[in-house]
This record gives structure tokens, C-alpha cells and sequence, in this order.
């Protein structure tokens, strides 16, 4: 008979783990988990008041740039929270373009003529690309606005215009609230709304909701069936887990992967050097959402790309 202290060890010992194959990825919560809005749907509960995770400093981010520099990281990218809550993020995005192309998670809602005119400036003269991923859960705001807050979608959308008219070509993601046969319906709404504010052929990733944080409650959690399990790996394409090719830096250590914040198992090192070397267990029930999702928080559109220019055009 196993004594019953020894249980925990085999069943941390029965978890899945994968390597880190290569560092494309850099990721940066550079806002923590302060955010400006108080979505339903939020996976790390992010909100104005939500102090778990505070801000990354232009110091903080500028040390990890130059640990990062050896590593061949292919982009970096900046989520929290709002990114554009950190009053330091156009100076970190200065920094990190000479490194390498930058991605910034955003709502848009901050967005004004003249910061999207810094930024646009900012991209012009960097040798390296930035990239705008804006999230708007819904065409309209009877979609939109029951999971992002009362006025959202009107403000989001008047940040992806602003952000146009200077020349970003914003990847527009949405999670996916809605019954899979409407899916053509809904991607054409999309395409006539932004339109409406002067973007065509837009650029649009359609998301699967990751049943943790606020999703749990207003939706529903993993079942105990929703496990990834040593069996499912055989044979599976290891590359579609973000974690065999990214690392989370936060204020507070290194993290396996932008979608396990809240999970003290994804708390790999206190630095990256560290962090790259340790295997990411995948024991946490969102990981089941990536292993039969695949690449979600890859820059991966839904469908045909008609143009993959960035800002600048
Ligand atoms: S989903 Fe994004 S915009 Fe909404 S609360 Fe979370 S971090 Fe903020
Ligand atoms: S949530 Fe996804 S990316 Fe994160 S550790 Fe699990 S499988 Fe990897």
C-alpha cells in the first residue's frame, strides 16, 4: 500500500511536462493585472483594482531585453492587463524595437490620434516592426459590450480607426461566443464593421475561450475529464503549445506561458536564463484548451490574409 504522504509526489510526478524548443516567444506582463476595463470573460480576472501583478518598469523590462539577447527571440510581446496603463510603455517599446519586433496586446480604448501617431512615429523610425493586436469580443455591441462593459465596443472601435489612419493594421481577436455555424456571419459583421472605420480586408483570430479566471464563472470550467494526459502527447506536434516556445516575464518571476498567471505550478524561476531550462508542466485544465486548440496566442489569423503589413503599411 502507498503511504499516503507519498501521493502528492506521484501525482506531481504524473503531470506532463514539455521543454522549452526554442525561445521565439518573449512575453512581458508588463502591466501586471491592472487593467482599465473589468471584462466577464477575463482569464487572469484583470480589472482597475486587481493589484496581484503589479507594473514591469522601463528598467525592469530594458534588463530582461539584454538577458533576452543572445536567446534568438524572434517577437516580443506586451499584454496585461491594458499595456497603455503603464505610463512607461511607449519608452519600452522604444527599447525593445531595436531588439526585435514588438506585439502589444491591447483593448484599444486608450488608444487617442496622438498616441497612435507616437507609436506610428516610433515604428518608422525602429528597424524592427510593432505590431497591434486589439481585442473586441463581437461585431456589435449587443455582442460586444455584455462581455467587455457598457460603451466598449464604440471605443475600441474608434481606437482601431485612430490606429488605421496612421497605417497600423490591427489583428482584431475575438473570443468566440457564439455557436460555431454563425461563424461566417459573424466574421463578415466584422469585416462591415471595421470597414465602417476605415478598415478593409481586416485581420481577424478568432479565440477559444479559456474556461479559467472570469470565463469560469460566466461560462463554465474544465471538467475533470479536460486533462492533458501523458497518452495524448504520443505523437502529437509539440510546437502548437506556446510554452514549448515562450516564456512569461512578470514583475514578480518567469512564467511557463501568458494564460497561467494565477497558477503558482507555471512559476518556473526567478529569471529567464533560469526559466529556459526548466521544463513547463502541463498539469493545469487550461493547457487541455491549447492541446486541442493549438497556436492560440500566436499572431495566427483566422483564415486568408489578404496583407500581413504592419504599422506603416
Ligand atoms: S480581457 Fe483584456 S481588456 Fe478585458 S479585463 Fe482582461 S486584460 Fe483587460
Ligand atoms: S496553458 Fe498552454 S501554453 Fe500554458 S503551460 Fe499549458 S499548454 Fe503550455
Amino acid at each position: 500500500m502507498i503511504a499516503p504522504t507519498t501521493l502528492p509526489a506521484i501525482r506531481a510526478a504524473s503531470v506532463p511536462v514539455v521543454p522549452l524548443i526554442s525561445l521565439d516567444q518573449l512575453w512581458f506582463q508588463v502591466s501586471g493585472t491592472v487593467c482599465n476595463l473589468r471584462c466577464r470573460h477575463c482569464f487572469i480576472s484583470c480589472s482597475p483594482d486587481n493589484h496581484a501583478f503589479w507594473f514591469m518598469s522601463r528598467e525592469m523590462v530594458h534588463k530582461v531585453l539584454e538577458e533576452s539577447a543572445a536567446m534568438n527571440v524572434q517577437e516580443y510581446y506586451f499584454t496585461g492587463g491594458e499595456p497603455f496603463m503603464n505610463n512607461e510603455m511607449e519608452e519600452i517599446l522604444e527599447d525593445t524595437l531595436r531588439f526585435g519586433p514588438a506585439t502589444v496586446l491591447t483593448n484599444a480604448t486608450l488608444f487617442t490620434p496622438r498616441r497612435v501617431e507616437e507609436l506610428s512615429e516610433l515604428c518608422a523610425k525602429s528597424p524592427h516592426r510593432l505590431e497591434l493586436r486589439v481585442s473586441i469580443d463581437g461585431p456589435s455591441p449587443e455582442i460586444n459590450d455584455p462581455i467587455r462593459g457598457e460603451g466598449t465596443f464604440e471605443r475600441a472601435m474608434a481606437g482601431v480607426g485612430a490606429a488605421v489612419a496612421v497605417g497600423f493594421r490591427p489583428i482584431i481577436t475575438a473570443m468566440q461566443s457564439w455557436p460555431g455555424e454563425q461563424m461566417p456571419c459573424m466574421l463578415q459583421a466584422f469585416r462591415d464593421a471595421l470597414g465602417a472605420v476605415g478598415y478593409d480586408n481586416p485581420r481577424l483570430k478568432i479565440l477559444p475561450p479559456l474556461l479559467i479566471g472570469e470565463e469560469a464563472e460566466r461560462n463554465r470550467g474544465y471538467t475533470p475529464c479536460e486533462r492533458v494526459t501523458h497518452e495524448m502527447l504520443h505523437g502529437y506536434d509539440l510546437g502548437q503549445l506556446l510554452c514549448t516556445s515562450a516564456r512569461l516575464v512578470t514583475a514578480t518571476g518567469v512564467y511557463a506561458c501568458p494564460i497561467l498567471l494565477d497558477y503558482p505550478s507555471a512559476r518556473l524561476a526567478n529569471t529567464l536564463t533560469e526559466a529556459v531550462g526548466i521544463d513547463a508542466p502541463l498539469g493545469e485544465a487550461a493547457c487541455y484548451t491549447c492541446y486541442t486548440n493549438g497556436a492560440i496566442c500566436s499572431n495566427a489569423t483566422t483564415g486568408v490574409e489578404p496583407d500581413a503589413g504592419c504599422c506603416g503599411g
